[in-house]
C-alpha cells in the first residue's frame, strides 16, 4: 500500500480564512500555501496527519477531512492541489482518499 493512502489530510474553507499565515508557518510538512487569492491552500501529497495547522488557525476554518463540512467536500473547489505528477501507485491512492472521504471537488491544476 501507498505510503500516502494512509493519510486523512485537512480541508480548508477558504471563504473564511484571512490570510494570517499561521497555518502556513506551523506545518512540518510544508503542506500548506497561499493560493493566488492569498487564501490557505493544502498540497495533497504533502499531508501528513500532524493536523497542528486545525488548531494554529484563528478562525477554525481548518478541519480533518473526515470531519469537514460536506459542502466544503461537494460544492468548494479550491482549497487543496497536488504539488506534483504522481505515481499510478499515488494516483490509486488519491482516488481511494476521495471515495473514502466523499471529495467530489478536483484539486487545482
Ligand atoms: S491559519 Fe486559518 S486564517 Fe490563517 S492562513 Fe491558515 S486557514 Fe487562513
Amino acid at each position: 500500500m501507498s505510503e500516502l493512502a494512509k493519510y486523512v489530510r485537512v480541508a480548508i474553507d477558504q471563504d473564511g480564512c484571512i490570510s494570517c499565515g499561521a497555518c502556513i508557518e506551523v506545518c512540518p510538512y510544508d503542506a500548506l500555501e497561499f493560493d493566488e487569492n492569498m487564501k490557505a491552500r493544502l498540497i495533497w501529497e504533502k499531508c501528513h496527519d500532524d493536523f497542528s495547522c486545525i488548531e494554529s488557525c484563528p478562525v477554525n476554518v481548518i478541519y480533518r477531512v473526515d470531519e469537514a463540512p460536506e459542502e466544503l467536500k461537494t460544492e468548494k473547489a479550491g482549497w487543496y492541489r497536488i504539488g506534483r505528477e504522481l505515481t499510478p501507485e499515488e494516483q490509486k491512492a488519491f482516488e481511494e482518499w476521495r471515495q473514502k472521504y466523499g471529495v467530489q471537488v478536483d484539486p487545482v491544476q
